[in-house]
């Protein structure tokens, strides 16, 4: 469907945000379809029962995890990222920006996430666990009560060799999905968008994994794949646009930061309310992480979304309603962002309206305050991201500067809060990008200035 000009002016008349969207402008959005969390948790088709039998799962597949991937052996097999006080960040923001950045500013990073350096770890690899226990179970294996290493037998990955994983990817996915595949035994192919960087296709062909290059945007190269894989009787088709398996994956962050929360300390209740930002390219991932923390804290967790001015296909879905019936080339953007993660047309229809009741707001930013924002953290923190990563500072920057979010916080009562509140900056990948990569990102940040 494209959009015609009598549809987008009545788009327009009825979302008065739109126009900026469509300039490219820094747009700041709060949802107005947002519910009170006992109204919306009766919409959900998903609930934390499912989020818990996920976690469960990824225990089960622990120590095959451990035994394919020894560098999460100090985790006993548990993939998990620290979560980590960033107030010198914070300081610098506040003082650059002249902003206030009330509470404490977090950053979880899972950049740091084992196998696959990115938050696609959290989903990519928790799909490709769950659809290896239905194939073992399928045909005799394992059963139930076996330890998982078992499936690390040569006759198990004989019998993976067998069958094929697909994906279409603008990078990140690919990489988690190729290399959990490949460790398993599988054939993986990964079909990667235009926006792909070069150095995640050489990594993926280091682990075996077939890469198919495509000139075409993140939509084809999920077409052309999933065509494939359909044809083919023995191809499972991860989709990245409408995988409950992978939202759940993602989910399972929730209850594994609520420990981290506990063991430092840190409390959100009432008189503590949490604000969560992360980049949001299809969805997946920050509709997964966001849905698991409202089953964990209701209304006392605020999520935001941050997505570049040209792919802000989430945005774009939820502020008319029309979810993945429009397209970010419907409003006459590009598409382009230096933000190869984010770098998303046409948002996952499923995520949007799971998230419609719970999402509190999206920010949208310039590809220049990526590398800014990437260059600052690195100089006050030593932590790398990669550039779509960075995307989530614009949201505690902008917080409470804001017209529409300083609104939203004295709407929901919040303002004698917000000294108590927990700031969480969610990175999103970084720890996998080569050393001469990282170099150009820094040169760039340099000659912004
Ligand atoms: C994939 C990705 C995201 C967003 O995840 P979606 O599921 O596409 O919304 C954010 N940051 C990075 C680095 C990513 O790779």
């Amino acid at each position: 469907m494209t959009m015609n000009s009598m549809e987008l002016k009545k788009l327009e008349e009825e979302n008065p945000k739109l126009k900026d969207l469509e300039a490219a402008k820094d747009v700041v959005w709060v949802n107005p379809h947002k519910l009170p969390f006992a109204e919306a948790v009766k919409k959900q088709e998903l609930t934390s029962e499912d989020i818990r039998d996920a976690e469960e799962r990824l225990k089960r597949f622990a120590p095959l995890i451990m035994k394919c991937f020894p560098e999460t052996e100090k985790t006993n097999g548990i993939i998990e990222s620290p979560l980590t006080a960033i107030p010198d960040m914070q300081k610098h923001m506040e003082e650059k920006y002249q902003v206030q950045i009330p509470g404490r500013l977090f950053l979880k990073q899972d950049n740091a996430l084992a196998i696959a350096g990115s938050v696609k770890a959290r989903g990519g690899i928790y799909e490709v666990l769950k659809h290896t226990e239905d194939l073992a179970l399928e045909h005799g294996l394992l059963k139930e009560g076996d330890p998982y290493d078992k499936l690390a037998r040569p006759e198990c990955r004989e019998f993976f060799s067998a069958y094929t994983v697909q994906v279409g990817s603008t990078g990140n996915l690919g990489m988690s999905i190729g290399i959990m595949s490949a460790a398993i035994g599988y054939k993986a192919i990964v079909h990667m968008s235009a926006d792909a960087r070069q150095w995640k296709k050489d990594l993926l062909r280091k682990h075996g994994v077939t890469v198919k290059e495509y000139q075409a945007d993140y939509g084809e190269a999920v077409k052309e794949g999933r065509a494939l894989s359909d044809a083919d009787p023995k191809s499972y088709f991860v989709d990245d646009e409408n995988s409950q398996n992978l939202f759940l994956g993602y989910a399972v962050a929730a209850s594994r930061l609520e420990k981290q929360f506990a063991k430092q300390e840190i409390t959100v209740d009432g008189e503590h309310p949490l604000f969560v930002y992360i980049p949001c390219g299809v969805g997946g991932a920050p509709g997964g992480i966001a849905f698991g923390l409202k089953q964990k804290y209701g209304d006392n967790v605020h999520c935001f979304f941050v997505e570049p001015v040209q792919a802000p296909a989430m945005l774009l879905g939820m502020m008319t309603g029309l979810q993945n019936k429009i397209a970010v080339t419907d409003i006459g953007l590009s598409g382009l962002t230096e933000a190869d993660g984010l770098a998303v047309g046409r948002p996952s229809g499923f995520v949007g309206s799971v998230m419609e009741p719970h999402l509190s707001g999206e920010f949208t930013l310039q590809d220049d305050d990526l590398y800014r924002y990437m260059k600052d953290l690195l100089d006050t923190e030593g932590v790398f991201l990669e550039p779509s990563a960075c995307a989530m500072f614009t949201g505690p920057r902008n917080l409470l500067a804001a017209e529409e979010t300083a609104e939203y916080i004295q709407k929901n009562g919040l303002a004698d809060k917000m000294k108590n509140a927990v700031q969480l900056v969610w990175a999103t990948g970084g720890s996998l990008v080569p050393d001469e990569v990282r170099e150009s990102y820094v040169k760039k940040a340099e000659s912004l200035k």
